[in-house]
């Protein structure tokens, strides 16, 4: 349904995105959403993230699953950190 996230969306809630960002752990290059989610699920004034892979190991979850919770809440709340 949606395109891949390529990042360019356009900023809201003051979030910067102008800035490559990478995994505090495996310096993964990160896609919006997963920021998105870290600072929805961990902190909101993050300025540091995970990718899902290293946020779902902490969290004793899958990346598969963290997709679906990106999905939810880009679809069901309309939450504007994901854009
Ligand atoms: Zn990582």
């Amino acid at each position: 349904m949606d395109a891949e996230c390529t990042g360019a969306g356009s900023v809201r809630c003051g979030m910067e995105t102008d800035m490559d960002r990478y995994c505090k752990r495996c310096q993964k290059l990160l896609e919006g959403d997963e920021i998105a989610l870290y600072r929805k699920l961990i902190w909101r004034e993050a300025t540091e993230y995970l990718c899902l892979e290293c946020l779902s190991r902490d969290l004793s979850s899958t990346p598969e699953r963290l997709r679906d919770l990106i999905h939810y809440y880009r679809t069901k709340q309309k939450c504007c950190l994901f854009v």
